[in-house]
């Protein structure tokens, strides 16, 4: 099975994540074809969506002007996988706190931008994430904190009594940068577990 995989690549790092993507997808005997998305048109055509880290003001922009937001929120009614990441998690919550950031209201989750302290503002960590056996190397940068959390949503993992990792229905967001490590599992973990399991 070949796997399309849209990586919204208006701005913030996709090279990384295109490459955990076929790394996951080959763990499982999979192909995957990465499609960047920078125009509208190219997301309907995904199985799956990757929201990567970056700037959420500029993303947020971006995606609004080049229509593709609506592209993405038609792919979540339709309960199609997404992973996003850091400037990604503050897109698809409910409230980020500020009005520059148009959010997609796919999570129901409310996030303040940057809010880890000065002295923690990038660091790594092990992290124990429900559905993986061992802990993850996660990596926070100017990392987003998830201050409310709806009744639907599953917190994966913690850090200091804060989610880090949720889901909600086929969306998990995450406030570190999975790409940044060689540990290609929470990609699977969002996209060919899911992909599969409805195989
Ligand atoms: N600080 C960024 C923001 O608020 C997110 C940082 C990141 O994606 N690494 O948009």
């Amino acid at each position: 099975m070949t796997v399309r995989a849209g990586v919204v690549a208006v701005q913030g790092d996709v090279s990384e994540h295109a490459a955990a993507i076929r790394q996951a997808a080959e763990a499982h005997g999979e192909t995957a074809e990465v499609v960047e998305i920078r125009h509208a048109g190219a997301v309907p055509e995904c199985d799956v969506l990757l929201l990567p880290g970056g700037e959420s003001t500029t993303i947020s922009r971006l995606v609004h002007r080049e229509g593709i937001a609506a592209e993405i929120q038609a792919h979540a009614e339709a309960d199609k996988p997404i992973l996003a990441t850091c400037a990604g998690l503050i897109l698809v919550s409910t409230d980020a706190h500020d009005d520059r950031v148009d959010t997609l209201d796919l999570l129901d989750v409310t996030v303040k931008r940057n809010a880890f302290g000065r002295q923690r503002d990038s660091f790594e960590a092990p992290l124990g994430v429900t559905g993986l056996d061992d802990p993850f190397p996660a990596v926070f940068i100017r990392a987003p904190v998830i201050d409310e959390i709806g009744e639907g949503v599953e917190v994966l993992a913690s850090w200091d009594d804060d989610p880090v990792a949720v889901r909600q229905g086929s969306v998990i967001g995450l406030s570190f940068h999975p790409e940044l490590t060689d540990d290609s599992r929470l990609h699977d973990l969002a996209f060919f577990e899911s992909v599969l399991a409805e195989a």
